[in-house]
């Protein structure tokens, strides 16, 4: 799943649960279930800028110590381990996460269109603003 979409959908739980642990750990959680649906993702080098922004974008709109910006954080952490990949520390049979092992087994197939993942993002963007 896009990096983006991840973090959106962590901070709408945060918003929900009120609490960074929390919030955290739900974050974590939704991890599997946002990467298990068909999904387009990006190149690294949009991936990456995109996510930097997103984690930005919740901090500067809810701050870096709101249970929106951890539960941000904690639905981006599993993906450290494909950069970990990427730059060679740890090799593919060695990912731990659930939907990153087995050559992809229980990851969602890859859609040929963006706009469900847009949809979630504006979902989750619509209950974080809803929230107070
Ligand atoms: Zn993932």
């Amino acid at each position: 799943m896009i990096g983006a979409v991840h973090v959106t959908v962590g901070a709408a739980l945060g918003s929900i649960l009120r609490d960074k642990t929390s919030a955290f750990a739900a974050g974590v959680a939704s991890h599997v279930v946002t990467d298990s649906l068909p999904h387009r993702d990006y190149r690294a080098q949009v991936e990456a800028p995109l996510l930097a922004a997103t984690l930005a974008g919740i901090a500067a709109w809810k701050g870096p110590d709101s249970p929106e910006f951890w539960g941000g954080v904690g639905a981006i952490v599993p993906d450290i381990e494909h950069v970990l990949n990427l730059i060679g520390l740890i090799d593919e049979d060695e990912k731990v996460f659930p939907t990153h092992i087995n050559n992809g087994k229980y990851h969602g197939r890859k859609a040929r269109c963006r706009w469900p993942q847009l949809l979630v993002t504006l979902g989750s963007v619509l209950i974080i603003a809803l929230r107070r």
